[in-house]
């Protein structure tokens, strides 16, 4: 959050904010930084031509004279070349891994199988190999990557860096030392940073929207497992134990024999997993069976990605099966609002696939009863990003924003 006004603080912050502004555009003028920042040009001047010192902003030639026939303005961008990051994405059967640049543009991608999904130990090492793998890939030694982002399914406690809880690899044990195992064996590296790999994804949505900078998001991502994100004030949120965002597992049926990786019942996440889902609508075909629909258009394996374009298009037994799930976005929406109360709640993942219909009805749903009806108190957007994308994109620029608040920009050049 740039609202730091100390005085001691002032070049600090004023620098953070022409980096903010430089990553919103591809190129700038010192005019137009001056206008968006509420600084003088000579300000402005100054201060690009420290961050241009340190590698951090670059010319990138002049721009078009001005409408009155005034000389060309010179153009600057951000220097994505000046480090690079690394994002992982340590999902239940795959580790997912991406070299970025600091604009966040994707330079190398490359997964792994684990080599023994059970072991603990072993995963460390499949990380430690994908890192190595990515900076050969690049041509780039340990100094010239500046942040690690690895994200895990589970309770993870950032701050520490413990993933206190692997909830998709149980076998794994509990409250293990990622952050410092990591460290042992990478040495060179710095900046690695362990979270949770849905909280990273939420913090992504704030590359397409600045402005989420400055409110309450909440995100809530539905795949092959759910989670999400508290965002304040474009800060990730994490709580006392590393438990903020830990959507799925709210309880939100009481009826419900399957447990879920979490141990409990009636969570979230079995709720509208896509196996859920589709036995939403195998059981209303089977109550409701459509003779005259081709084979083609049945859903009889478990295609949820079809019942969701179904459901857009129109189709009404796979609007009834998504309704099924919209109910219980519903109740965790109510559970949210009066936890958080946010300004906005992203959906991203599965459902964003089921269009306009999923959010009129959503929204309608949650602003059933008179207690929640507060007029433009709440709005319920999708996101824009590919699932895929958010995962890279979310790591990479959480430690993008963790290098550009280090001390390396009050150090005096
Ligand atoms: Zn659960």
């Amino acid at each position: 959050m740039l609202t730091s006004r100390k005085p001691k603080n002032i070049k600090y912050h004023n620098q953070r904010l022409i980096l903010a502004l430089l990553r919103s555009q591809e190129v700038m003028t010192a005019g137009e930084l001056a206008e968006q920042a509420h600084l003088s040009v000579p300000t402005i001047t100054k201060i690009l031509a420290e961050l241009q010192a340190r590698g951090l902003v670059r010319s990138m030639g002049k721009g078009n004279s001005t409408e009155e026939g005034g000389k060309k303005p010179e153009l600057f961008a951000l220097n994505g070349a000046h480090r690079y990051v690394i994002s992982i994405t340590a999902g239940s059967e795959r580790i997912k891994c991406a070299l970025l640049d600091l604009t966040c543009k994707v330079l190398d991608k490359r997964s792994l199988p684990y080599t023994d999904g059970s072991s603990y130990e072993s995963c460390m090492d499949d990380i430690s190999a994908l890192v190595i793998a990515a900076c050969e890939a690049g041509k780039l030694e340990e100094k010239e990557i500046c942040g690690i982002a690895i994200g895990f399914e589970g309770i993870v406690d950032a701050p520490r860096g413990i993933f206190r809880f692997p909830i998709h690899n149980q076998a794994w044990g509990r409250d293990l030392p990622v952050k410092e195992d990591l460290q042992a064996r990478l040495p060179g590296f710095t900046g690695i940073t362990i979270n949770n790999g849905s909280r990273f994804a939420g913090y992504a949505e704030l590359s397409e929207h600045p402005e989420y900078a400055s409110c309450r998001v909440v995100t809530i991502s539905t795949g092959t497992s759910t989670g999400g994100c508290v965002l304040e004030n474009g800060v990730l949120m994490q709580g006392a134990n590393g438990f903020i965002g830990e959507l799925g597992h709210i309880t939100v049926r009481e009826t419900e024999e399957k447990a879920c990786t979490c141990g409990n019942k009636g969570c979230f996440e079995t709720a509208v997993s896509p196996d859920a889902l589709c036995s939403y609508m195998q059981e209303l075909e089977k109550a409701f069976p459509r003779e005259k629909e081709p084979a083609a258009d049945r859903s009889d394996s478990c295609d949820y990605e079809k019942i969701l374009r179904l459901a857009a298009k129109g189709d009404a037994c796979a609007r009834k099966a998504v309704e099924k799930s919209i109910d219980y976005y519903s109740i965790l929406i109510r559970n949210i609002m009066l936890l958080y109360d946010p300004h906005i709640i992203v959906i991203q993942g599965i459902y964003t696939l089921a269009g306009d219909f999923f959010l009129k009805r959503l929204q309608e749903l949650v602003k059933q009863s008179p207690f929640f009806h507060i007029p433009q108190g709440l709005s319920i957007v999708f996101s824009g990003l590919d699932f895929d994308r958010a995962a890279d994109l979310g790591g990479a620029l959480y430690s993008v924003d963790r290098y550009y608040e280090g001390e390396q920009l009050f150090e005096e050049i």
